[in-house]
């Protein structure tokens, strides 16, 4: 079998077996059989980029505090970051509110029941968008995310890059046979689900796939050479000092803008390619602080898809409280405001100095 052949009684077989090992084998996941739209789109956007287990404790905290879309167009939008910190790639609570009031103005606050509808919200690309229209809505709509690539590719033996249009078309075509039309939602989690629990991208448990006696690359024992992923563009090493300056019992923070990387965050102010305390203070000047004292902090990392952050963290006494770039804040104002992960290690050292 491969991306463009297969019988209809090879496909029948291989979709049974797939249902029915999704049916013992399903993570027992809090939104597992779910059929509310706003639910699945919640845990859908909180999935991307994110492991199950890390999702989890985010899904059921944000759902108790919006039950509902319009409880969550209803919330101001530093809220909803504040509750996404931790999880990373901000992108995504800023699309989900934007979403969120969209929805909300609709007749009766109702989600569109089709991908085309889903597809004009911010934040909702062609797999999301198949993944509620599957599952909310039982369209036979595939959706296809990373775990779906590598099994498909895989069990259809499709070669080429997965960044080729030849390569998506074929997984796409592969996905929309095989894909069940009774139950289309259950039959995309079977797929992400083998890819989660067998199909793993080193070492794929094949004694344990449902799929085994009919994997093409199994067959021709080219496993781990497929899915053929594109190559990772190599991470940016970035030199960064970040300043925490106090005055008396408050520190500064300042807001990143709206748009780009960690939009609407707040954070210490930081500075590329600073290494020494005396650029440190032109820069500090140079956003209206006059420091007193400059001491060295601690260093920390972070990492992010395309980048890597050096942090030299310094700990500032500034001669007032008062900056026309940013804002002095007290420990519990600190402490309620949406800030980026990559500044964890400041903001604990700020918490423990306030
Ligand atoms: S048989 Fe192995 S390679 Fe093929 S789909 Fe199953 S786990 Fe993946």
């Amino acid at each position: 079998m491969d991306g463009n052949c297969g019988t209809q009684r090879e496909l029948a077989a291989l979709r049974g077996a797939i249902l029915g090992w999704h049916d013992e084998n399903a993570r027992d996941l809090p939104w597992r059989g779910e059929g509310d739209p706003y639910r699945i789109w919640v845990s859908e956007i909180m999935l991307q980029q994110t492991r199950a287990e890390t999702v989890i404790p985010y899904y059921l905290r944000f759902l108790s505090r919006y039950p509902d879309v319009q409880a969550l167009a209803a919330a101001p939008l530093e809220q909803v970051l504040k509750d996404w910190e931790g999880l990373g790639y901000y992108s995504r609570a800023r699309n989900l509110h934007r979403a969120a009031r969209m929805v909300a103005e609709r007749p009766g606050a109702t989600f569109p029941a089709d991908v085309k509808g889903l597809l004009a919200l911010p934040g909702i690309g062609a797999y999301t968008a198949g993944a509620i229209a599957s599952m909310a809505y039982g369209l036979p709509e595939p959706a296809i995310d990373g775990n779906q690539v590598r099994v498909l590719s895989r069990l259809f033996g499709i070669r080429g890059s997965t960044a080729l249009p030849a390569t998506k078309k074929a997984i796409r075509e592969a996905a929309q046979r095989l894909l069940d039309r009774e139950r289309p939602g259950d039959f995309n989690q079977a797929l992400m689900g083998m890819g989660a629990l067998v199909c793993l991208p080193r070492k794929p448990r094949c004694e344990n796939c449902p799929g085994a006696i009919h994997c093409r690359a199994l067959a021709l024992d080219i496993r781990e050479h497929l899915p053929e992923l594109p190559e990772r563009v190599s991470q940016r090493l970035e030199s960064r000092a970040v300043a925490l300056v106090y005055h008396g019992e408050r520190v500064l923070v300042r807001q990143r803008p709206e748009e780009g990387l960690l939009g609407g965050l707040w954070e210490f102010p930081h500075f590329l390619g600073v290494r020494r305390k005396a650029e440190l203070r032109e820069a500090l000047l140079e956003m209206g602080v006059t420091p007193r004292s400059i001491q060295k902090g601690p260093t920390a990392r972070h990492v992010f898809t395309h980048m890597i952050w050096e942090m030299r963290g310094y700990v500032v006494m500034a001669a007032s409280g008062e900056s026309p770039s940013g804002r002095f804040v007290t420990g519990p104002e600190l402490e309620a405001l949406p800030m980026a992960t990559a500044q964890r290690v400041y903001r604990e050292e700020a918490m423990k100095a306030l």
